[in-house]
């Protein structure tokens, strides 16, 4: 008997008929004697209506309220699923992230996992219930309600298959697998049978966004193997797991385009220490991310000043430009610019630290194609450069067709 968790993310529990699949799908394993811990998404689009009601009242509405608030579009999808499993004689109970043991820090909207006690889910599975427990969500020790940052429930299931020792863990989703870009986008792209976690991890990163990428932190992290497939059909997925010797010889495994990105710039910033400092902290204590920055070098030959840019997520730009503003007087810059059409493309592979030459092939690419780059970074197994984002889908597919085919 094995136990295995099953994650389903919101489009494969869209509508009924779909949450009749899943249970369909559930069912068969529970009959063949598996003990089945299923962990469900809201069904797609919920959790952005919800935001978008929110903001229609009120555009930075209370973080509290907003985990309150997204909670429920999961706990929707429990309690569908449990019927659905009712309906076919399958004994099943749901239970919201706080039933279900998973205990977190107090940072709303992006809570940190701190601990799960599985027990109760452990009682339901020994009674012979499969346990639907709600993805994305947890509580704080004090009992606040919170949510793991968006595409969590892919988190919920790979914390869970660690917590509980699970023999399998699979995410379904409505692609069979990982491909070296979004299949959406690349039509071209390939179905890859495995990855590294730390290619995974950069490609979720950067913008792929089939798996959510804390969720891949946490299982590299804790050596938790999962496979990705789809809800729709019975094909092989792609497996996630530590790199083998022999995920070298491919030097990329993939493309992506993260078109969720935003950049601020402050203009004519006084060139002297202490500045980015100050811009950094203030941003890291609004519990920002900061991915790219570049710093100009300095103009002006009276009083030095420079240009400061930076990237962050599109939704935190409000907030972060906001937080800029308030440094205004204690820093003095000249002005906040801020651009969300921006488009930041990566590749992506552990073949690249023993083969140079990725990035020159991509900036030939890139400039073939008459795509100016804004920013670049990179690290040991990845480039990624900002480019506007009208240009992003044409760029990724040149560089998809330069080092994938
Ligand atoms: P779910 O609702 O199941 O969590 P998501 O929408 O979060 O599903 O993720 C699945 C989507 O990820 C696919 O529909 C696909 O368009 C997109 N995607 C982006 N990059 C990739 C990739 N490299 N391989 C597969 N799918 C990708
Ligand atoms: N419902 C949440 C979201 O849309 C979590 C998830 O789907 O994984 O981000
Ligand atoms: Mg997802």
């Amino acid at each position: 008997m094995a136990l295995i968790v099953q994650k389903f993310g919101g489009s494969s529990v869209a509508n009924p008929d779909r949450i009749k699949n899943v249970a369909a799908r559930v069912a068969k394993y529970h009959g063949q004697g598996d003990q089945i811990v299923v962990v469900v998404s809201a069904m797609s689009g919920v959790t952005d209506n919800l935001i978008r009601m929110a903001r229609e009242i009120m555009p930075l509405p209370s973080e509290r309220e907003m985990d309150m608030l997204l909670a429920t579009g999961e706990q929707t999808t429990i309690a569908l699923t449990a019927i659905a499993l009712h309906a076919l004689g399958v004994p099943a109970c749901s239970m919201t992230g706080a039933q279900a043991g998973i205990v977190t820090d107090g940072v709303h909207s992006k809570a940190k996992i701190r601990n799960i006690t599985p027990k109760h889910v452990h009682q339901l599975l020994d009674e012979g219930n499969v346990v639907i427990v709600a993805g994305f969500q947890g509580q704080t020790m004090e009992g606040q309600i919170t949510t793991l940052g968006r595409g969590g429930s892919d988190l919920t299931a790979i914390a869970l298959a660690s917590a509980l020792k699970a023999d399998l863990c699979q995410i379904y989703t409505d692609v069979d697998g990982v491909y070296t870009a979004d299949p959406r986008i690349v039509p071209t792209a390939k179905k890859l049978s495995e990855i590294s976690y730390d290619e995974m991890l950069e490609l979720a990163g950067l913008g792929a966004k089939v798996m959510q990428s804390r969720s891949v932190e946490f299982a590299k992290k804790f050596g938790v193997i999962f496979e990705v497939r789809s809800s729709l059909n019975d094909n092989p997925g792609t497996i996630v797991k530590e790199e083998t010797l022999s995920m070298e010889g491919v030097v990329i495994r993939g493309v992506s385009l993260d078109k969720n990105q935003a950049k601020v710039t402050l203009i004519e910033v006084p060139d002297k220490p202490g500045v980015a400092s100050r811009v950094f902290k203030a941003i890291a204590d609004a519990n920002l991310n900061v991915d790219m920055i570049v710093q100009n070098i300095s103009h002006n030959a009276g009083v030095p000043a420079t240009d400061l840019s930076f990237t962050v997520d599109k939704p935190d730009l409000l907030k972060a430009t906001t937080v800029i503003e308030n440094l205004k007087s204690e820093i003095g810059y000249k002005e906040v610019l801020a651009d969300e059409k921006i488009g930041k493309l990566s590749v992506v592979g552990v073949g690249m630290r023993s083969h140079p030459g990725v990035a020159a092939k991509m900036f030939e690419t890139l400039s073939n194609e008459g795509v100016n780059i804004e920013m670049i970074s990179t690290s040991e197994i990845k480039i990624s450069v900002v480019i506007a984002l009208d240009k992003g889908e044409q760029a990724m597919k040149a560089v998809h067709a330069a080092f994938l085919g």
